[in-house]
């Protein structure tokens, strides 16, 4: 950030009273400016006893499968957000079930949160944003070309609550340590 969003002024980034971490703030209009994570709302959409993956056609990791998501709206529900984004990504509709998973992505400052979903039906199909869309058996999963972290987490507690017939809502982190990205297990919730 360079300049205020209020009035146009150089900000400053530094120390400022009754905050305990360093800001920018304006000079002149005093205005905080805040920076907050970010939330990505999606679907891992399940048909009969299959889940859909989406191969990106878009940046980043395009080529690589994932579940649908992106960044929630202003004035949406994180629900008709995840809902949304499903259409956005595959014309496909959707029920949401329940929250899945809750997964921070301390590297980039986003939350992302996936919600079992149900497919109303078979109408979907390929969109700018996705090249291709299948309706995956576990044993087809293809594991090393999943696109983020936050999706191969939200499968892989899919399948491990499918195995013993529960639903739950998990929660997990990726964190930069020793350069290198690893994924800490939460608790399940
Ligand atoms: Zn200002």
């Amino acid at each position: 950030m360079k300049f205020c969003s209020v009035c146009g002024n150089e900000v400053v980034f530094g120390d400022l009273e009754h905050e305990h971490l360093p800001r920018f703030h304006c000079p002149n209009c005093k205005t905080i400016h805040y920076e907050n994570p970010k939330i990505i709302v999606g679907c891992l959409p399940i048909w009969e006893d299959k889940v859909m993956l989406c191969r990106r056609a878009i940046e980043p990791q395009h080529g690589l499968w994932n579940i649908p998501g992106g960044f929630m709206e202003n004035n949406e529900s994180v629900e008709q957000g995840a809902a949304r984004e499903m259409w956005e990504e595959t014309f496909g509709r959707v029920t949401i079930v329940g929250l899945h998973t809750v997964f921070n992505v301390l590297p980039v400052n986003q939350v992302h949160l996936h919600f079992l979903a149900e497919l109303q039906d078979l109408t979907y199909q390929i969109t700018p944003e996705s090249s291709e869309i299948v309706l995956f058996n576990e044993e087809d999963v293809p594991w090393a070309e999943i696109a983020f972290a936050s999706s191969a987490f939200a499968l892989k507690k899919y399948f491990e609550d499918r195995k013993l017939g529960k639903r739950r809502t998990h929660t997990g982190s990726l964190i930069r340590e020793d350069q290198k990205w690893t994924i800490i297990d939460g608790l399940n919730l």
